[in-house]
C-alpha cells in the first residue's frame, strides 16, 4: 500500500511558567493512501497536539517540536519554511476542528467562503469557483446549493455548518483531511450523519483520514485503523478489529468499557479510575502503572516499548512480555 504520510519519534513540548510540559513524547504511526485512522484517547494525552504537529500550527513560543520528522509524501514537513507550508495546508493537507461556528466567518457567505480558498490557490474562473462551489454542498448533502451558497453561517443549523465545514476543507481536493473531534459539538443523531458523510466522502474522492476522538463509538464503524494515546505516547495500535475485538492494553480496555454500547442495554458503564501522569515530569516507565490494576513491579522501572502481537497490531505494555509472566509479585525482569 502507498504510505502518504509517516511520523517518526514525534515529540512536541510546551515551555510554560511552570516547567516544560512533554505532550507528545516519541509517537510514531503512518497513513496509508485512502486509509481512516482514528487517534484516540483522553482530553491531554497529546492527540490534537499531534495533529497540530503535522499542519505545523503549534505556537512557537511557547510550543515547540523537539524531534522526530513528519513525512508527507516522503517530504519532511518539519524541515518546511511557513511559506511551504501555507502553500500545503487547505490544499494538500485540511483540517477541521470540533466547533463548526467558529470555523465559519460570520459576516460572510457560505458562498464567499467555500470560493475563497479556491481563488487563493488556483487559478480560476468565478464561474468555475462558483460551479465547483455547489458540486461541493451537493457532495457534503446540503440541499438547494444554489440558495444555500447566498445565506450567511447563522441561517444553518449545526449539522449543516459542520457539512459547510468540511465542503470548505474538500474543495481544493486535499489528499489528507484531519478532523479533530469533529461531532463532539452535534447530538448523537447529526454526529451519526457526519460520520456516514465521512464514509460517502472518502468512498468519491479517495481522500486519506485522520479522525481523533476521545470517544472510541465514534470510529467503531469508519476507522481502518485505530491508535490510542496516553500520556504522550502510542500505547496501542491495530487494525479496528484488533482494537476493538483484542484490545491488549489495560488502558484501551478500559476506554472500552466506558464507551455507551447501543447492543447492550442497561448495561453500566465503568469509567477508568484516576488521572493521567503529570506531563510536567512524566514517568520514564510505563505511565497508567498508577490507574492499572494489572502493574507489576517492572513497570515502574522499565518502559514496555511496542510488543509486536500481529504485522498491524502493537502494544506498550508489560502484560505482553514472556519475561514479565507469571504475574506473581514481585516479578522481577533482567533487561
Ligand atoms: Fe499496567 Fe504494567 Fe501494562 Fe502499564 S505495563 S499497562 S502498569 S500492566
Ligand atoms: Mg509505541
Amino acid at each position: 500500500m502507498d504510505k502518504i504520510l509517516e511520523v517518526r519519534d514525534l515529540h512536541v513540548a510546551f515551555t510554560t511558567y511552570g516547567g516544560t510540559v512533554k505532550a507528545v513524547r516519541g509517537v510514531d504511526f503512518y497513513l496509508n493512501k485512502g486509509e481512516t485512522l482514528a487517534i484516540v484517547g483522553e482530553s491531554g494525552c497529546g492527540k490534537s497536539v499531534t495533529a497540530n504537529a503535522i499542519m505545523r500550527l503549534i505556537p512557537d513560543p511557547p510550543g515547540k517540536i523537539t524531534n522526530g520528522s513528519i513525512s508527507f509524501h516522503e517530504k519532511d514537513l518539519t524541515t518546511f519554511t511557513e511559506k511551504q507550508m501555507r502553500s500545503i495546508r487547505g490544499v494538500d493537507i485540511s483540517m477541521i476542528f470540533q466547533d463548526p461556528m467558529t470555523a465559519l466567518n460570520p459576516t460572510l457567505t457560505i458562498g464567499t467562503q467555500l470560493m475563497e480558498g479556491l481563488r487563493q490557490h488556483q487559478a480560476i474562473s468565478g464561474n468555475d469557483a462558483k460551479r465547483r462551489a455547489l458540486e461541493m454542498l451537493d457532495l457534503v448533502g446540503i440541499p438547494n446549493p444554489e440558495e444555500r451558497l447566498k445565506q450567511y453561517p447563522h441561517q444553518f443549523s449545526g449539522g449543516m455548518r459542520q457539512r459547510v465545514v468540511i465542503a470548505i476543507a474538500l474543495i481544493c481536493e486535499p489528499e489528507l483531511l484531519i478532523a479533530d473531534e469533529p461531532t463532539t459539538a452535534l447530538d448523537v443523531t447529526i454526529q451519526a450523519q457526519i460520520l456516514e458523510l465521512f464514509e460517502k466522502i472518502q468512498a468519491a474522492t479517495g481522500v486519506s483520514i485522520i479522525l481523533i476522538t476521545h470517544d472510541l463509538g465514534v470510529v467503531a464503524k469508519i476507522a481502518d485503523r485505530i491508535v490510542v494515546m496516553y500520556a504522550g505516547k502510542i500505547i496501542e495500535e491495530g487494525t479496528r478489529r484488533e482494537v476493538f475485538y483484542q484490545p491488549k492494553h489495560p488502558y484501551t480496555q478500559g476506554l472500552l468499557m466506558s464507551v455507551p454500547r447501543l447492543d447492550v442495554k442497561g448495561e453500566a458503564l465503568t469509567p477508568i479510575e484516576g488521572t493521567p501522569p503529570d506531563l510536567f515530569s512524566p514517568p520514564k516507565a510505563c505511565p497508567f502503572t498508577a490507574r492499572c490494576s494489572f502493574a507489576m513491579e517492572v513497570c515502574e522501572k522499565v518502559y514496555p516499548e511496542n510488543y509486536q502481537l500481529s504485522d498491524t497490531h502493537s502494544v506498550d505494555c508489560w502484560l505482553q512480555d514472556e519475561r514479565a509472566k507469571p504475574f506473581s509479585d514481585p516479578v522481577t525482569v533482567n533487561i
